[in-house]
This record gives structure tokens, C-alpha cells and sequence, in this order.
């Protein structure tokens, strides 16, 4: 980390805290040549771990991309999106890993695109759960159908996402 006065290359830290977002980390740094104080902030990264194992920064803008093919047509409007993916960014980091493989975010997306448009979810769940006959989408549907006559709790999909099949990540230390 250079001095921003002196460009010195080496600072000494001393002082660190969690941002507000709780996504980034803000240091205080001293510059042990000049003396001078800065402060840094630096995101926290959080990789998703593609199937071929390549990790890749996790990215709102892909999981808005993927969705958006989904919603083609739909009255699903970009600030939807934005809200939809900022779902997804926060529940892939509550669970607690740096490294999220990336069926974990598809199955992140499924809940809050069920809530945001149903049409969008099915296509989506089709392609993202490789659904292979019409019984596929019955079965879906009768969910959809059910779950809206019991009420519009969202902890069923919650409850959904964590039982489908974590896999354990190894993060190399
Ligand atoms: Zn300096």
C-alpha cells in the first residue's frame, strides 16, 4: 500500500473496521516515512467456485444477466433486478464461506424470483434445474399453487435453499 503523499510503499496499520455494509473493511493506515495518515477500504471478496472448479469474483451484474433472460417479456422492471441481486449477494455471504460454488447462487436466485415473478421463476427453474418433462413443471407449479394458498411466508423457500445439497467447500489456508 503506497503513501498517497510520500509514495513510500509500506504503511503501518492502526486501525481496522468493518464498513456499515458489512461488506468491506476500513483501515487506518499510518505512513511510516512521512507520518502521514490515510485511510483504506478494501471490499471483501467473495468467489464463486465454477463447476470446472475456476473461482470467479461473485458478481451482481451476472446474476442480473442470467435472471433477466428469464424475465424476458415480463413485468419485471432493471430496479427489480437490482433488488433481486442484492438479495442473492446477501444471502450467499451469510453463509459464511469466501467461497460459494456456483450452484449455491442459482439456488440463491430461485427464492427471490419466485417472489418477484412467477412465470420468470419457472423458466429460470427450468433451464437452472434441468427439468426434462412437462411433469417437471406440474410439480413445480403444484408447488407454487400450494404454497400461495397456505400464505406468502418466505421461510419455506429459505428452508428449500439450505436442504438442497451443500456441498462442503475445502478453502485452501
Ligand atoms: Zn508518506
Amino acid at each position: 500500500m503506497h503513501c498517497p503523499y510520500c509514495r513510500h510503499d509500506d504503511s503501518k496499520v492502526i486501525d481496522t473496521r468493518g464498513a456499515d455494509d458489512g461488506n468491506s473493511i476500513r483501515r487506518r493506515r499510518e505512513c511510516p516515512e512521512c507520518g502521514r495518515r490515510f485511510s483504506t477500504v478494501e471490499a471483501i471478496s467473495l468467489a464463486v467456485i465454477k463447476r470446472n472448479g475456476v473461482a470467479v469474483p461473485f458478481s451482481r451484474d451476472k446474476v442480473i444477466n442470467g435472471v433477466r433472460r428469464a424475465c424476458k417479456g415480463r413485468p419485471v422492471t432493471e430496479d427489480d433486478l437490482a433488488k433481486l441481486a442484492a438479495r442473492v449477494e446477501d444471502t450467499v455471504r451469510q453463509s459464511a464461506s469466501a467461497e460459494i460454488p456456483s450452484n449455491e447462487v442459482g439456488l440463491a436466485i430461485l427464492g427471490p424470483l419466485r417472489d418477484l415473478d412467477e412465470v420468470a421463476y419457472l423458466r429460470f427453474a427450468s433451464v437452472y434445474r434441468s427439468f426434462e418433462s412437462v411433469s417437471d413443471f406440474e410439480i413445480e407449479i403444484e408447488d407454487l399453487r400450494s404454497n400461495k394458498c397456505s400464505s406468502s411466508d418466505t421461510s419455506h423457500t429459505s428452508a428449500k435453499i439450505g436442504t438442497s445439497g451443500r456441498t462442503p467447500v475445502t478453502s485452501p489456508t
